[in-house]
């Protein structure tokens, strides 16, 4: 059996929290990340972008590696993650688009937030009808005989969300229970799901991964698996900051004081505003 391949695309994009104290307005952007698993002719690909254009050029970049394209693999629900699967699809007639049952009811519930939402921030730029995954009944599927293992992750930045294990590579595509560099989106987490969210960490780390790509990067980074346990201090220190301080916009500042390098403030800023609400 031939050993598999992977490689990943990043997009920068504008933030989706764009209303934020002022400073830092050279870190106010955000990336989403593709990953590419292929081996001798097939291909699975791990999670989409959002707008027309970027869903092109992930098209393009697909075929340039001249494979069989037989998944999209869906990470969770968010619509940052599987917008492009109508495109997708359209491009490459063959491919199934698959996600866990959790992850299938969770992004049907974005489709829902198009016009009240997505449209808002990205005008005319996602791609409609939207396209959903469909549910994978197994815990595994496979890649020219190697096995890639869904992880379920629980709530982590949102209601059931997982990572795909590819024991082969050692590698972990984490989807968005991992970051990397980037403030993590906490607006929809309580003092409970972060918990919970540490919790899947440990876990994580008990894989010995050798890389772990974050659905959320800086593009120059590395895959260094030092960010699993960078995410989970992160969600430490917004929980103890949180107790010690009164306004969102204490909270904001006390952890940019700490991570004043990462970058998309404006989820922070949402994350802040969550948590005193
Ligand atoms: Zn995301």
């Amino acid at each position: 059996m031939r050993s598999l391949q992977f490689a990943e695309l990043c997009v920068k994009r504008d933030s989706l929290t764009r209303n934020l104290p002022e400073g830092k307005e050279e870190l106010q952007w955000v990336s989403n990340t593709s990953t590419l698993i292929y081996g001798e002719k097939d291909a699975v690909l791990v999670d989409t972008f959002i707008t027309v254009e970027q869903n092109q050029k992930l098209i393009d970049w697909i075929k340039s590696f001249n494979r069989n394209l037989t998944y999209i693999y869906v990470t969770h629900g968010h619509g940052d993650h599987f917008f492009g699967i109508k495109q997708i699809k359209e491009a490459f007639p063959h491919v199934k688009a698959i996600a866990t049952e959790g992850t299938v009811k969770e992004s049907y519930k974005q489709g829902g937030l198009i016009e009240s939402f997505w449209d808002k921030l990205f005008p005319n730029q996602i791609p409609e009808p939207q396209v959903f995954p469909d549910v994978i009944d197994a815990i595994s599927f496979e890649l020219e005989g190697h096995r890639l293992e869904i992880i379920e992750a629980g709530f982590t930045d949102t209601a059931n969300t997982t990572s795909l294990w590819i024991p082969d590579l050692e590698l972990l595509v984490a989807g968005d229970v991992v970051y990397n560099d980037i403030h993590q989106y906490l607006a929809e987490t309580t003092l409970s799901t972060r918990q919970e969210w540490i919790q899947t960490i440990d876990r994580l780390i008990k894989l010995n991964s050798k890389f772990v790509i974050a659905g959320h990067k800086i593009p120059e980074n590395d895959n260094d698996p030092k960010i699993l346990v960078e995410t989970k201090q992160y969600l430490l220190d917004f929980n103890r900051l949180d107790k010690e301080t009164d306004t969102a916009l204490d909270l904001f500042h006390a952890m940019l004081k700490l991570y004043p390098n990462r970058v998309n403030p404006g989820s922070l800023w949402g994350s802040a505003n969550a948590a005193k609400a």
